[in-house]
Formats: C-alpha cells, sequence, structure tokens
C-alpha cells in the first residue's frame, strides 16, 4: 500500500470542483478503468475488441495529457470514500505511456489521496514491454498486475500475435518472469475462446503448476460480427467461444480446483460465486443485479458508462467539462446500469440459478429465448450448467463459512471420503464416479 497524505485541493479547472469537502460517508464509491493510450496497442490479438475503437478519435496522438491524468486523479480520489480505493490502468496497452508517466501517476495519487484512503494501483498489460524499470515502480508500490495468457504457447499465440502475426508467449513469458522476480503481485487473465475452450485443465494446470500463478481470472471470448467493434449484431464470430463449452471449462477447472486448490489458488469466478451462494453482492459486477458504477475514462477525458460500451451510444461526457461524479450518478449513467435488471428476459426471471447469474452482462445478451423473447444472454446454456454444476460444493463451502470455519476445508471433506461413499457434493454418485475421479 502507498501512503497517502492530505489533500490539497488547490488546483485550477474543473479538479476544483471534486467534492474534496464532502464527508466520506456521502461520497459515491465508483470504479474506474483509465486508458491512458486509447485502444493503442504493440500487439493485434486477433479477437480484441479495442483496436477498432481508433476511429472514434481519427487523427489523434491517444496520449493522455498530463493536466488531464491531474483533473483525473484529483477528481476520483476526491470523490471516493475512506477505505481502499483502486486506481486502475488499462487499454489498449498502458505501458506504451512509458514508466515516467506511472512515475508521475503514482506520486500525483499519493499526493491527492486523503489520510483514510488507502491506494490500490492496478495495471493490466500484455507484459511484452516490461523491464527492470517497470517492475522496480510496480514493486515499490505493490501494483496489482494483470497479463493476459491464453494458457501453454500452442494456445496462447493462436490469436495473440503481434502486428506482423508473430506469436507473443516467449516475449510475454518474459515479462511475467521479471515481473515475479521483483515480487509484484500477478493475476493472470485468461480469455477463453474457441481455441483454448476444450483444454481447461491443460490452461489451469499451465497457470498453476508451470507458471506458478495463484491468482487467474477467466474471460469469455464473445465477439460480436460487425464492421463497427460495437456491442450489436446476434451473430458471434467463429473465434468466440461456444456457450456450452464455456460452461464445461469452468466445471472441469472448478473440480480440480475445489478438491486441492482453494484457498491456495483464487480463480475470480468461483470467488464471485461463492459469494452469491453466502448471499453477498458479487464482486463481478456481470453477476450483480444492476451495474452502473464501473466507467470507462478514455485518454482525452471522455467518460463511457463501461469499458465493454465505448461507443458514441455509451459516451456520458468529458471530465474537463462536466466533474466525473455528475457524470456517473447522471440520469443516463443510472438508467444504464438499471437497464441490465429491466431487460432481464422472463426465462432469468424464473431461472433457478438467477440469484449467481443475473443474466450476466448486458453485452451479451443478444439471443432470443425458446419462446421468443429477445435478449437472453449468449452464454446462457454455459452458466446454467456451471451454475448448476457447482451448487453442492458451493452450498458445502457456504455452510463452513457460516459456521465460522474456513471455505477451504471443502479440501478435507473430499479427502476424507471413501471410493464408493457418495460424493460430498450432492451429485447423489458415488466418490469415485464424481469429485474422486
Ligand atoms: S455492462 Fe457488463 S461489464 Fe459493463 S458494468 Fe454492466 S455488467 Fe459490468
Ligand atoms: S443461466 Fe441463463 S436463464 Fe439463468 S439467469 Fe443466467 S442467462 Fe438467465
Amino acid at each position: 500500500m502507498s501512503t497517502p497524505v492530505e489533500m490539497t485541493p488547490t488546483r485550477s479547472g474543473t479538479a476544483d470542483r471534486a467534492p474534496a469537502g464532502l464527508p466520506s460517508t456521502l461520497r459515491t464509491p465508483f470504479h474506474v478503468l483509465a486508458k491512458p493510450t486509447g485502444p493503442i496497442c504493440n500487439l493485434d490479438c486477433e479477437y480484441c475488441f479495442f483496436l477498432s475503437k481508433e476511429s472514434l478519435y481519427p487523427g489523434d496522438r491517444f496520449r493522455m495529457g498530463d493536466d488531464l491524468l491531474e483533473t483525473y486523479l484529483r477528481q476520483y480520489l476526491g470523490s471516493q470514500p475512506d477505505g481502499e480505493v483502486t486506481v486502475a490502468w488499462q487499454g489498449g496497452e498502458p505501458t506504451l505511456m512509458g514508466v515516467d508517466f506511472f512515475r508521475r501517476a503514482v506520486a500525483l495519487a499519493e499526493e491527492v489521496a486523503r489520510p483514510g484512503q488507502q491506494l490500490q494501483h492496478t495495471i493490466q498489460t500484455n507484459g511484452t514491454l516490461l523491464t527492470d524499470a517497470w517492475c522496480e515502480l510496480l514493486a515499490r508500490h505493490h501494483f496489482l498486475v494483470g497479463i493476459s495468457i491464453d494458457g501453454p504457447p500452442g494456445l496462447h499465440d493462436r490469436y495473440r500475435v503481434d502486428k506482423r502475426g508473430a506469436p507473443t508467449s516467449a516475449r510475454v513469458l518474459r515479462g511475467l518472469a521479471l515481473l515475479q522476480s521483483h515480487g509484484v503481485d500477478v493475476n493472470v487473465l485468461c480469455t477463453v475462446h474457441a481455441a483454448n475452450q476444450d483444454h481447461p485443465l491443460d490452461v489451469y494446470r499451465y497457470f498453476r503448476d508451470d507458471l506458478g500463478v495463484t491468482f487467474i481470472q477467466f474471460i469469455p471470448i464473445v465477439e460480436r460480427e460487425n464492421e463497427t467493434g460495437f456491442q450489436e449484431g446476434d451473430t458471434v464470430t467463429d473465434r468466440s467461444v461456444d456457450p456450452v463449452a464455456w460452461g464445461t471449462f469452468l466445471g472441469s477447472v472448478f473440480d480440480e480446483w475445489v478438491v486441492r486448490d482453494v484457498g491456495t489458488v483464487f480463480v475470480q469466478m468461483f470467488d464471485a460465486a461463492l459469494a452469491s451462494w453466502c448471499n453477498l453482492p458479487s464482486s463481478l459486477c456481470i453477476f450483480r443485479e444492476t451495474c452502473g458504477d464501473a466507467v470507462a475514462l478514455e485518454h482525452n477525458g471522455d467518460l463511457y458508462s463501461c469499458d465493454h460500451f465505448v461507443e458514441p451510444a455509451h459516451l456520458l461526457g468529458n471530465i474537463t467539462t462536466t466533474t466525473m461524479v455528475e457524470l456517473v450518478t447522471s440520469p443516463k449513467q443510472r438508467a444504464f446500469g438499471q437497464a441490465k435488471a429491466d431487460t432481464l428476459p422472463g426465462m432469468c426471471r424464473t431461472c433457478e440459478v438467477r440469484f449467481a447469474c443475473n443474466g450476466e452482462c448486458p453485452r451479451n445478451r443478444f439471443v432470443t429465448t425458446p419462446d421468443g423473447e429477445y435478449g437472453l444472454n449468449y452464454l446462457c446454456a454455459g452458466y446454467k450448467s456451471f451454475f448448476t454444476h457447482v451448487d453442492g460444493p458451493m452450498r458445502l463451502m457456504a455452510q463452513l463459512l457460516g459456521s465460522g470455519r474456513y471455505a477451504d476445508e471443502i479440501r478435507d471433506v473430499f479427502a476424507s471420503m471413501g471410493r464408493n461413499d457418495p460424493c460430498p457434493c450432492g451429485s447423489g454418485r458415488k466418490a469415485k464416479a464424481c469429485h474422486q475421479r
């Protein structure tokens, strides 16, 4: 953690309008993904939905200026309650800004943060441009670094290529090793798509055993087929993950994780699901009833409703002319977040795993239900099978937590079962034909 110091709201411009004088309890918590290089990246991953966003700003240099950096940090930190505040950087490829930009960003954030705020810096990167200088900065300020890896090289390199179409895994792994050698906290972000969807355990074991990674995020690739790169059209590219395969992928990884890795490997999707089984709000916006508290800030100050909706219809305004708080609390953004619940099809409203799924993200809702209602999630079949599949173990872990014990004690439950005992997951099968397989 960094050491926050007293905020000094003395600068000119819109930063002065940040609500620095509000009591902490009246501040509005929201999350910002800042994109200092906009969509610009040194790679050319085939499924990337962001590269096409360059056309939103024709002729632009796509670099966040220092004035905007300051306006952003003063408005954002001034608007956030005390406690942990995440300052998140993303792209495109944010490391293209150079390490000095981030030195300034960290120093400024620490200057601006109030004594009651603890900064958590995060950055999502493809890892190919990391150097010792980068890693020293990231380690010193306890960044949580998300690095994009799609599995072993043969799977990773299928779509994650550079501008010449060359594979990138060797450069990414060099970056990962550098981060690990500097003791930086790393979270692997793995997209699941047509090339790796049928290899869940190869992917998971590679991260856990070969790369020594203990924080993993799986994200489904659902790439709409259109010319704009926006969330429109109802067909997907052949790179997109198959809905059923998505559910099988998650279920297969879960089965291995739940008998041996709970408590030592953190899979974001499983933690989020466990929260739902504990009647807590999900940590992932996609599984909450409503959303709208996670906005995307472009390099020029334009603020969009969400990182997945950086498109003209979802532009809220520019933070140099209207404060971020005004934009985030605007009727337009409230309506965006509420629409997640209001547009849920009837099939979801009566679904037995709705409490965990909530129709997932609106960006993937472009399918027609069997009874003809538009707006079902493309991934529905996968989520239904996954959430149904994990119900028994999730109930067990929720019971453990509810009685003041630890979720990882579930491993002992599985370890102590006899081969012919009923599997503790509640499937009704013998252990040897279920989680002991
Ligand atoms: S649109 Fe999707 S990703 Fe964006 S905030 Fe809502 S649920 Fe989250
Ligand atoms: S599993 Fe399918 S029907 Fe159920 S809430 Fe999710 S998207 Fe809706």
